[in-house]
């Protein structure tokens, strides 16, 4: 039998998401992808070559050799997927291996590993909060963070960036509401879109003083922060209850763990449903993290490039260029309108450079940025150049 429906375009969807593109042009927010190519620190795009100043490869190691050749080897002891889910058969030697190697390193009884950062901090606020208890958010966490925090069981404040006094009120409130409440602080180690830290110590002292548990999404800082790039919490001098590790930025590869205590880790292989009911990766390639988890620790030099490279950028650019100087390679410039912003990012791309402007809802409307990140794998030349376009394309606009 044959149903008959609406033409397509007629479709009240059609009409739907025609809508939303055109106001997205508007409104100057409409985004693209960009196909590239790439090879060591250029990207290659319609035929031109741009010295990529986006990526979250901080230390250089996506390109690494060690780390291609681990991958390949890899795919050699173990063959290509995982072939199921960790419960099932997906839990191979190469990912208990990386797992106790996290935990050694960072300082936890174990590590979780799980295919995104997004689903590790899903599978946490899903899992760990109930329906009477709270999650207190920094207002500028990542996305993946506040889309679990809604979705959660339970009920989610946020309080004003880094603003310690904010917290400890929420932190009151929920004590006074009921003392058998115990709020879930979350943070980010690092920011992602301004490059700042999280005042960490005295975060970790009020959770004390409130019965809260410490969550810390570490995407940004773990690899390029604390001792033996150990991570922001490292550098804060706290444990975290729980720590979020990502193997997209300064790892090189991709994928997430979750560090917890023994209890944790083995509660959340009963609940967490993105742990339970997702292909783990291919062994090959935690076999390859386990080549950048070696990498990190060993190479400390990765880490004394990436800040002496910012010195050098901060050198360079003139001092009317509102450059955010940061103790992390992530160098943001405000400019404010959405517009501008992707002009200025237009222009640096005729002149070779690729930086991204990042607009809402990525970052607070009005604060329209482009965000610059340096990496270990760039060179004195390249930070000179990028500081030369700058001056010359800032002061045109
Ligand atoms: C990138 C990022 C994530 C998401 O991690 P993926 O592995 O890319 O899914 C989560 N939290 C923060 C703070 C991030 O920057």
């Amino acid at each position: 039998m044959i149903y008959s429906t609406m033409p397509l375009s007629n479709h009240r969807f059609n009409h739907k998401i025609k809508h939303a593109l055109e106001a997205r042009e508007t409104q100057g927010l409409y985004r693209q992808r960009a196909c590239l190519s790439r090879a060591d620190q250029s990207v290659y795009h319609q035929g031109a070559s741009l010295l990529n100043f986006s990526s979250n490869d901080y230390l250089g190691l996506a390109q690494d050799p060690t780390i291609l050749s681990a991958w390949q080897e890899g795919l050699t002891l173990f063959g290509a997927g995982s072939g199921a889910s960790p419960l099932v058969t997906g839990f191979h030697s190469a990912h208990k291996t990386l797992e106790d190697q996290l935990a050694d390193w960072l300082g936890y009884d174990r590590a979780l590993l799980f295919n995104s950062g997004f689903s590790a901090n899903q599978a946490v606020l899903f899992t760990i909060p109930d329906k009477h208890d709270v999650l207190i958010q920094d207002k500028l966490n990542h996305a993946s963070l506040m889309e679990a925090g809604l979705l959660s069981p339970a009920t989610m404040r946020r309080f004003a960036h880094n603003d310690l006094s904010a917290l400890t009120r929420l932190l009151h409130q929920t004590n006074d509401k009921s003392p058998s409440i115990n709020p879930l602080v979350i943070t980010e180690g690092v920011f992602s879109m301004d490059g700042d830290l999280s005042p960490l110590a005295t975060i970790s002292e009020q959770c004390s003083q409130h019965d809260a548990w410490l969550m810390v999404d570490d995407a940004h800082g773990c690899g390029v922060l604390g001792d033996k790039g150990r991570g922001s919490c490292d550098l804060a001098g706290v444990k975290a209850d729980i720590l979020i590790v990502t193997f997209g930025k300064a790892f090189g590869l991709s994928g997430a763990a979750v560090m917890c205590n023994n209890d944790t880790a083995e509660y959340l292989i009963q609940f967490a449903r993105h742990f339970i009911y997702s292909t783990s990766m291919p062994p090959s390639q935690a076999h390859a993290l386990s080549a950048a988890c070696r990498l990190i620790q060993s190479d400390d030099w990765r880490r004394e490039k990436l800040h002496d490279l910012g010195h050098l950028l901060f050198e360079n650019v003139e001092s009317s260029i509102q450059l955010v100087d940061t103790h992390t390679p992530i160098k943001p410039l405000i400019i404010g309108d959405s517009h501008k912003a992707l002009s200025v990012s237009n222009a640096l791309k005729a002149k070779g450079l690729w930086v991204s402007a990042i607009r809402p809802p990525t970052v607070p409307v009005n604060s329209a940025r482009l965000r610059i990140t340096l990496t270990a794998a760039h060179t004195e030349q390249d930070i000179r150049r990028l500081a030369t376009t700058l001056n010359e394309v800032i002061n045109d606009e």
